[in-house]
């Protein structure tokens, strides 16, 4: 998984590699789809959601920039395997989710893990998870049609949010910085992503 589709579509920073040579995947998804643990693309989690293709989980880390001292939120926790990926590389991550059973799959792993540095709230995390910030990090793993400005105010100053944005059908990766006032925005790759539900998501 590493080596042919991580390092080969050149992501090659030595710290994200290891880490992605670390984290047990097999663990994170239904036993169904044990097979294709390592396999190069999406797989259901039930509740007709999926747990992101790992070359994608590990541009999404690579473009946060992360500092050892970082404070993290991740909106849709789904397996929970984000962010245990972003816990080996911060301090604290805070991941939202929605839909009941997967926050409680996702709780359950993370801490039979041992990622007691992990925070998994059952919400609406289109408002975000305001209890805990500001973020110098805020990942979302679910499409929106445009980034929820929730998000934006809790992304503190020097942070970065990585979100897919655009149709229902297919986003782009959006890149937020935050500079003193300023929201700096890139885009990257197309992606295509579950729609995110809640208050800015889709109806
Ligand atoms: N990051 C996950 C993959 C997530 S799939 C992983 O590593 O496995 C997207 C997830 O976002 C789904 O679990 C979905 O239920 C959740 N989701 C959708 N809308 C949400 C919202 N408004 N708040 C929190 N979670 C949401």
């Amino acid at each position: 998984m590493v080596t042919e589709q991580i390092a080969a579509r050149g992501l090659r920073t030595p710290r994200l590699l290891a880490v992605m040579e670390k984290v047990p995947r097999h663990l994170f998804v239904p036993a169904e789809e044990l097979p294709w643990a390592y396999a190069d693309g999406p797989l259901p989690i039930g509740e007709g959601q999926t747990i992101s293709q790992p070359y994608i989980v590990a541009l999404m880390t690579d473009l946060l920039d992360l500092k050892p001292a970082a404070r993290l939120l991740e909106v849709g926790a789904g397996s929970g395997y984000q962010a245990a990926v972003l816990a080996e590389l911060a301090a604290e991550v805070h991941t939202v989710e929605i839909i009941p059973s997967l926050a409680r799959g996702a709780q359950e792993i993370l801490q039979r893990l041992g990622y007691t540095q992990v925070h998994v709230h059952l919400a609406d995390g289109s408002l975000g998870w305001k209890e805990a910030a500001p973020y110098d990090g805020i990942i979302v793993t679910a499409a929106s049609p445009k980034v929820p400005p929730p998000l934006l105010e809790q992304l503190a100053e020097g942070g970065r949010l990585v979100a897919p944005v655009g149709t229902r059908g297919s986003q782009v990766l959006e890149i937020v910085r935050r500079e003193g006032t300023r929201f700096v925005r890139d885009v990257h790759i197309p992606v295509a992503f579950v729609p995110l539900r809640g208050q800015y998501g889709w109806k």
